[in-house]
């Protein structure tokens, strides 16, 4: 059969599209998504659930050969190391596995991409899709849309549970609470929006190919099939070779748009040929389009946490799943930084089991970031995962503004009224090990209960393992006393927020690293576009996946006006 349009991924973009495609019934859309699908009827729990730390790290759903460097080994400034980081391989994709933040990028995000030469993409052009995209359930007005497809709702301060509500006593007094953020663009102390209803979390999977889209004659959707490789004839893009169920099929389309996210897109286009002619021509791929931007420009909010053990007057309430309520936006006020620049979240639960609901943390990251890293291919084979370095911190202005975080966290967490909850405060991270904990498995569970019930009531053994382990109070103490050491401490442990883009960004012609056209077309190839958060210039001062959402939107608008 010969389709329209095909989609190769079906995730936060790919959903998006292939519904708004669909629509119309003269149009033949097939959506080939390598994961499961999770039809609206028969979503797993662990996906579904409020409590996302599930859904995070069940391999079920993730790319699990994935490795990146947090750290870039080019910075030769300790041995190079890399760390998991989870991707989803499910249908919605990121949205299916995140944290359910539905959070917009500021103004200024979206009309810094309109400043570098994308027309139509500024806030101005952004904030119909932005509204279009939401069915917001607590407010309304000019800024808002009641009837989108992602149900977005808060938790107001009263369902929070006793840590966050000391945190946000603190930081009130500087940032004030403010009940929307999406609304709002200053500085302030918010209940963050989620992408939810009813306890449940709505993934593109589920608000965008929903029952309706589904039904459509014209929409081909394909789970658990993965595309090898683009088809390209000559310059142009004829279709996709997938394998299925152990068969490999190929099939083909009028145009081809690759969404399989910031990491897998690039890999794609460069395993076909397009990107740095000098790098495929190593591996001994044909240049069909040299395109250096291909990889370049991988960006991330790059985070930071101490962690905590609470008093039990600190932790949720029995039964209670959703476990981070509040996000501070804050100015760092650094040189040539924007305002708004910079996240800080309490964590009222750290992990599914036992420990995890005795624990917690105070997270900062940088949310308008500038340091960059690359996906380069490791081999042409398409089994094997791209390097991806990170590049986390390499920017002083990113390393300074974390160094900046861990104080205001110190501050936060010698502050009485934080402090009366806290057992043991301790210098945390996002190991492997930590991650591996993470996943629900009664082995975890066995482990952690026992851990628990000794951290609570063998205060000893608990100070003494948190302390050797990680660092505790006293060398935070240090830690204040010479800024030196929080740098260090930064660079070690840093980690992704998981909100890798702009890998294939847009960009205006004479931009070298622009690998789109501001609609979306990979230059120099016909019939062939990318759509999802690798096409962002420039990361916005936000958790991605509305934002992705959004232009995915606008992309199927531009798609369909084009096809006129
Ligand atoms: C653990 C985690 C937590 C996060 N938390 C938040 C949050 O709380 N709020 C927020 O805003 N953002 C969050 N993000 C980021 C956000 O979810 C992403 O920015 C967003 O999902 C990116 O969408 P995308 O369409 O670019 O890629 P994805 O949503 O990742 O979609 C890409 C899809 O393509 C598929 N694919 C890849 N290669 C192939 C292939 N060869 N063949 C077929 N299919 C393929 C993948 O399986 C995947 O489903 C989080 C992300 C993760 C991973």
């Amino acid at each position: 059969m010969q389709f329209d349009y095909i989609i190769v991924g079906g995730g936060s973009a790919g959903a998006v599209l292939a519904s708004r495609l669909s629509e119309n019934g003269a149009k033949q859309v097939a959506l080939f998504e390598a994961g499961p699908d999770t039809p609206p009827d028969d979503v797993p729990d662990v996906i579904a659930d409020s409590y996302p730390g599930l859904s995070y790290f069940d391999p079920r759903y993730h790319w699990t050969q994935l490795r990146v460097y947090n750290r870039s080994p080019r910075l030769n400034s300790q041995p190079p190391k890399t760390a998991k980081l989870e991707q989803a391989k499910v249908m919605g994709g990121g949205s299916s596995i995140n944290g359910q933040f539905a959070v917009r990028g500021l103004p200024h995000d979206y009309d810094e991409w309109e400043g570098l030469g994308l027309k139509g993409w500024g806030w101005e052009g952004m904030l119909p899709y932005l509204k279009k995209l939401e069915r917001d359930l607590d407010f309304d007005g000019e800024l808002h849309n009641r009837n989108g497809n992602i149900p977005i709702r808060r938790v107001f301060p009263e369902d929070w549970g006793g840590f966050t509500k000391s945190v946000l006593k603190e930081t009130e007094k500087e940032y004030p609470y403010r009940p929307d953020y999406n609304a709002s663009f200053e500085d302030g102390s918010f209940p963050l929006p989620l992408s939810n209803e009813n306890e449940r979390r709505v993934s593109t999977a589920v608000g965008y190919l929903h029952k309706e889209a589904r039904a459509r004659k014209n929409l081909h959707i394909f789970a658990n099939a993965f595309v090898e490789n683009l088809i390209i004839e000559g310059k142009r893009a004829t279709g996709v070779r997938v394998t299925i169920g152990g068969d490999t099929k190929t099939y083909s389309a009028r145009e081809v748009i690759v969404s399989a996210g910031a990491l897998h897109s690039p890999a794609i286009l460069m395993r076909a040929g397009i990107g740095p002619a000098g790098q495929l021509a190593r591996l001994g791929i044909d240049v069909v389009a040299d395109l250096p931007g291909v990889g370049e420009n991988l960006t991330d909010h790059p985070h930071i946490a101490v962690g905590a053990h609470f008093r039990k007057s600190a932790r949720l309430r029995p039964g209670q799943r959703r476990h981070i309520f509040l996000g501070v936006r804050y100015s760092s006020n650094h040189a040539d930084c924007h305002t708004g620049d910079m996240l800080l979240m309490p964590v009222n639960r750290a992990g599914w089991h036992p420990l995890g609901k005795a624990m917690g943390a105070l997270n900062v990251c940088v949310n308008k970031s500038y340091s960059r890293g690359t996906v380069t291919l490791k081999s042409r084979d398409q089994n094997e995962e791209p390097i991806v370095d990170l590049n986390l911190a390499s920017d002083g202005r990113d390393l300074m503004r974390l160094v900046d975080g861990f104080k205001r966290i110190y501050r936060i967490m010698t502050a009485p009224d934080v402090q009366r909850h806290v057992n043991t405060w301790f210098l945390a991270g996002y190991s492997d090990e930590a991650r591996a904990l993470s996943v629900r498995k009664a082995s975890n569970w066995i482990k952690t209960a026992s851990a628990a019930y000794a951290f609570d009531y063998l205060p000893f053994f608990r100070e003494e393992l948190l302390k050797r382990k990680f660092g505790t109070t006293d060398r935070m103490h240090k830690m204040m006393q010479d800024e030196e050491l929080i740098v260090e401490w930064v660079k070690q442990s840093v980690w992704s927020g998981w909100h890798v883009s702009g890998t294939c960004k847009m960009g205006p012609e004479d931009d070298p690293l622009a690998v789109l056209d501001d609609r979306c077309r990979v230059r120099g190839v016909e019939g062939l576009r990318v759509v999802d958060a690798s096409i962002m210039p420039t990361i916005v001062a936000a958790n991605t996946n509305i934002t992705t959402i959004a232009m995915a939107e606008k992309a199927a608008d531009l798609i369909l006006d084009s096809s006129h």
